[in-house]
């Protein structure tokens, strides 16, 4: 399997270290934004295989970034994982109706993210301790 290319969008600067920590140590390949406009930027020169999605953003809702990466057709095929401290039944619905594969609630447990990800078949499964 080639590595795993992650592009993870989220402003809290401890949390986007300690997610690139998990997933550097699993081996992928790590690329960062801060907010909506870097992530649509980095996303011209980047085709991620998975975008971690941050719905709390500065200069744009989550739903609303993750409506504008699902209509260009570059990235249908990469799966996105929305990571949110407040998700509730009726966000939910329309996350997965915009194109979100998987949520998980902040904070995110490091096993909980790799097994996530093992099971979009993101990641080769082994044994976590
Ligand atoms: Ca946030």
């Amino acid at each position: 399997m080639e590595e795993t290319k992650i592009l993870i969008i989220e402003d809290e600067r401890h949390i986007t270290k300690f997610l690139e920590f998990i997933l550097v140590k699993e081996g992928c390949r790590i690329l960062c934004a801060s907010d909506g406009r870097a992530a649509l930027e980095t996303l011209k020169t980047f085709e991620p295989d998975a975008i971690l999605l941050d719905l709390g953003l500065p200069d744009m809702s989550g739903i609303d970034l993750l409506r504008e990466i699902r209509a260009d057709k570059t990235h249908q095929d990469a799966k996105v994982i929305v990571l949110s401290a407040t998700l509730y039944e009726g966000i939910s619905d329309q996350l997965s109706a915009a194109g979100a594969d998987a949520q998980c609630s902040k904070p995110i447990a490091p096993t909980t993210l790799v097994r996530t990800l093992q099971n979009l078949n993101l990641l080769r499964p082994h044994n976590l301790n």
